[in-house]
């Protein structure tokens, strides 16, 4: 794979940083022995360490290092071919890129797992020891920024030419602890001891203007052009961060760009802690210190001026990058919208369609039709969200102190696109009021979301069912008047990450029984079939998932401190803790078994270890209580004799990528059960699938498609559909009749506002029970009994447990759709129009020294 020349220039040696190719076999080795070497030079030469007092710490660096040595060499000519080639580049723009530890999935990309773990060995250290010792770099809350990451990691692998634009927040997503049942939040602290991975570029730096006012003058010249002046009230100053995402099997570690903003500060630990989650943040303290923290709502929370500058920022510096290249390419702009496609990850840097406009316009003196031509041939943009209170908006009033030209500019936008649908839609006032991008109906908001439908050529959902309910409810005026922007992009997951690297045993089972290859080729996975019929295939599989569930049981035993039982099945529903997913609907069902275990101790049931994992909100009261209600179960049903070997309910603290890699291989259950209509996609339904677990869920989201790929046979399905829930709402949706009309429903509720769980105390689920029995928005009792005879039929084909090892073998086997690959794809031919740039490992020429001289006289 890796193409070495003679080295020709003899016996000269290499300037010390400058990693060249082939000049030295052992120096970028891959080897046992160059990795060795590779690792002690680095303990040794960065990190000022000799074995014997080098820390675990100490060693991770310094592999993580030799590692890094090992992408940048491959980036140096990655970098220069594309800016050789010219190619047409995507930018994916994401407030949030959830790229969890980076060592183990580079080892897997660069194909050096194996020999890294025998030089480690050959050096006295477990690899997995090591691995361990990563932080987690927190940024991002969930879904959407875990798929940002697996989409770059496609984009690598795929070969294509592509820039990830985000922010580098210091203080990622909350680590989350469990405090006599309650959710507690701590700083998460990722860059503590500094990311090996991260490269900072001090000189790659933009001013970034921010409040202040407008100045409208005509130019003195003939033309009488109107010129405007953004006078602003603070500059922030951004600086690039670099981190390589090398690809799989290919040379291409693609850049992800991170900006930071300069931050004289501390950020104040003490609020931050104390529970003044908001409070902290929105301090005047950090009006300065832009990139300190992540926002950990899911949900839109107008008012947060911060927030608004976070976006704005990191999407100004990204924009004056991109224009920064395309300037060195050629003399204008003009063809800008050609050299770049920018995709939005949802709202969030939407703010770009408008930045982009001042930019051409004020900046670069561009009229006004020409730079709308521009922009609008250069945004894509992915919806998230079907709650409507999800979508972004923000109070005018707040728009305009934070970005008074934008807010301009923005007028302006709205003006020529009402003109446009009054002629569509002549005489409908109504029409005007529901598309214009400033809502007008009470307190004032620029609606984010329409801002981006206008300013982009295409508007992609992440599910088919999405996608559909994209155009037909949350978009659908737009939908009626440009149905040629709206198309499906059904999410994916790296088969890389969350099969290769989170469950190796199985992975190498099927190099074993269907050969290498498939990892970048899923489909292949379908030759597993015929395998499901072999008893002595599936014996083996099960043996795989056993010791995959004796490693989470260690961990559970680790960090929740409790005991599981590897021979129950385990229940798994680990995601972000949101009344929409439904984890109080799964905890209706736990009740209920426990009740019937209770009433009837000689019940025949599967036994079950049921794992909840997941964040909620800081400020989200609901979902909080929800964590609660979990651990309040698990600590009784954990406590009663008569449930050992039955059943136990456990909380998993801290769910992120890195847990969920010991989890998703351990599970035999994946629990998708929100309300249909409400779950965008969902991704860790795919993870779950991919690793052997089937999957209990409704027809929401990209379940819709799981069960289409794997078969009714092969997925346990309850629960309303869209339309049901449609009706149901439409009717007058009376929760209480559900409870009156169904006695063992009353008896599982009853038992909660009973304080049964809570020492008696019957206070403390009140909220929780209330608000079942009066709104229940996501209707968990209208789909309690489909979901409790679903989770009886879940129960006996687990005891057939030859005919669960089946089932399990045809998901993974038809798992193959759901690689992030197939969805990259699908972008690159429907969207983004790019093509594969294939980057060769060469020597570095003569010349090549001479420009690097060139370069490094150069300013
Ligand atoms: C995949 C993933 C998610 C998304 O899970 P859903 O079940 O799709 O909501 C959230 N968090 C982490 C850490 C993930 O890996």
């Amino acid at each position: 794979m890796i193409q070495k020349k003679q080295d020709s220039a003899g016996a000269r040696s290499a300037p010390v940083a400058v990693p060249l190719v082939g000049r030295d076999d052992e120096r970028m080795g891959l080897g046992v022995e160059a990795l060795k070497r590779a690792f002690l030079d680095r303990l040794v030469y960065s990190q000022a360490r000799f074995p014997e007092v080098a820390t675990r710490r100490d060693c991770f660096q310094a592999l993580a290092l030799a590692v890094r040595d090992r992408l940048l060499q491959r980036w140096v000519q990655t970098a220069r071919t594309y800016r050789d080639k010219g190619s047409r580049t995507v930018c994916y723009m994401s407030a949030e890129f959830l790229i969890g530890p980076q060592l183990g999935n580079n080892l897997i990309n660069l194909g050096i797992f194996d020999n890294a773990r025998q030089a480690m060995a050959e050096l006295g250290l477990d690899l997995d020891m090591l691995l361990d010792q990563e932080e987690e770099p927190g940024l991002g809350n969930g879904g959407l920024g875990r798929l940002a990451a697996c989409y770059l990691d496609s984009l690598a692998t795929l070969e294509i030419p592509a820039i990830g634009y985000g922010i580098r927040y210091e203080f990622g997503i909350f680590t989350q602890a469990i405090r006599d049942g309650w959710q507690a939040e701590l700083t998460d602290k990722w860059l503590r001891s500094g990311s090996p991975w991260l490269i900072h570029r001090p000189n790659v730096a933009f001013d970034i203007k921010i409040g202040g006012h407008t100045e409208h003058q005509y130019e003195a010249s003939a033309s009488r052009r109107l010129r405007v002046q953004w006078v602003p009230a603070k500059v922030v100053r951004g600086t690039a961060w670099d981190m390589p995402v090398l690809g799989y099997g290919v040379n291409t570690p693609n850049r992800l760009r991170l900006w930071s903003a300069e931050a004289p500060e501390e950020f104040d630990f003490a609020a931050f802690n104390a529970g003044n989650y908001y409070q902290a943040v929105d301090a005047e303290v950090l009006s300065e210190t832009l990139t300190k923290v992540l926002y950990p709502n899911d949900e839109m929370e107008a008012g947060q001026t911060l927030r608004l500058e976070q976006q704005y920022f990191f999407v100004a510096c990204s924009l004056r990058d991109m224009i920064r290249l395309q300037l060195q390419r050629e003399a204008d702009l003009s063809r800008f919208h050609e050299k770049f496609v920018v995709q939005l990850n949802d709202t969030h840097p939407s703010i770009a369609v408008a930045e982009l406009m001042h930019l051409l316009v004020d900046d670069y003196e561009m009229l006004w039709d020409e730079a709308w031509s521009i922009t609008q041939r250069t945004f894509a943009y992915t919806n998230h969200t079907l709650l409507p209170e999800a979508l972004e908006k923000w109070p005018l009033r707040l728009f305009q102190k934070t970005l008074p030209r934008h807010y301009e500019i923005i007028c302006e936008i709205n003006e020529r696109f009402l003109d446009e649908v009054r002629i569509r839609f002549p005489g409908d006032e109504a029409v005007l009021r529901r598309m214009s991008l400033i809502d007008e109906d009470g307190a004032r908001y620029i609606r984010m979301a329409h801002l981006a439908v206008v300013g982009s050529f295409a508007v992609n959902g992440v599910a088919a069912l999405h996608s559909e309910l994209v155009k037909s409810d949350i978009l659908k005026d737009f939908y009626e008047l440009w149905p040629e922007k709206f198309r499906n992009k059904t999410n994916g997951v790296t088969p890389r990450r969350f099969v290769l690297l989170a469950n190796p045993t199985m992975s190498q089972l099927i190099d074993e029984t269907i050969g290498k290859g498939w990892v970048t080729d899923m489909m292949r996975l379908r030759e597993l079939e015929p395998y499901a019929d072999d008893p002595a295939f599936r014996e083996k599989w099960r043996g795989i998932k056993r010791g995959n569930k004796e490693h989470l049981v260690r961990e559970i035993k680790r960090v929740a401190h409790a005991d599981a039982d590897p021979a129950s099945m385990f229940d798994v529903q680990v995601k972000r803790i949101h009344e929409y997913k439904r984890q109080h609907l799964n905890l209706l069902h736990v009740i209920s078994l426990y009740k019937r275990l209770k009433d009837n101790p000689n019940l025949v049931v599967a036994p079950r270890t049921v794992i909840f994992g997941g964040k909620a909100a800081p400020g989200y009261r609901m979902a909080k209580l929800m964590i609660r209600l979990a651990t309040a179960v698990a600590d009784i049903v954990g406590r009663d004799p008569a449930m050992h070997g039955r059943l136990q309910v456990v909380f998993f603290p801290n769910y992120n990528v890195k847990s969920g890699q010991s989890i998703f291989p351990a599970a035999d259950l994946s629990e998708q059960i929100s309300l249909a209509g409400k779950e965008a996609s969902g991704t860790g339904n795919m993870k779950f699938q991919m690793n052997g677990a089937l999957t209990i869920g409704t027809l929401d989201g990209a379940n819709v498609e799981i069960l289409e790929q794997v078969g009714e046979e092969n997925f346990f399905l309850f629960g309303m559909n869209t339309p049901e829930v449609k009706e149901l709402r439409r009717c007058g949706y009376r929760p209480r009749d559900y409870y009156e009309a169904n006695p063992h429903l009353r008896e599982v509720i009853d038992l909660i506002g009973s304080g049964f769980f809570t020492r008696g105390d019957r206070d403390v689920f009140r909220p929780l029970v209330d608000h079942l029995l009066n709104h229940d928005e996501y209707m968990l009792l209208a789909d309690f009994q489909s979901y409790i005879d679903c989770q009886e039929k879940v129960s006996e084909a687990y005891i057939d447990y030859e005919r669960w090892s089946r089932m399990s073998i045809l998901n993974v086997a038809r798992s193959g759709f759901f690689s992030s690959d197939r969805a990259i794809k699908e972008y690159c031919t429907d969207i983004w129009r790019v093509e594969p740039v294939r980057i060769e490992l060469t020597d570095l020429s003569e010349d090549d020294l001479q420009f690097k001289r060139a370069a490094a006289g150069a300013p």
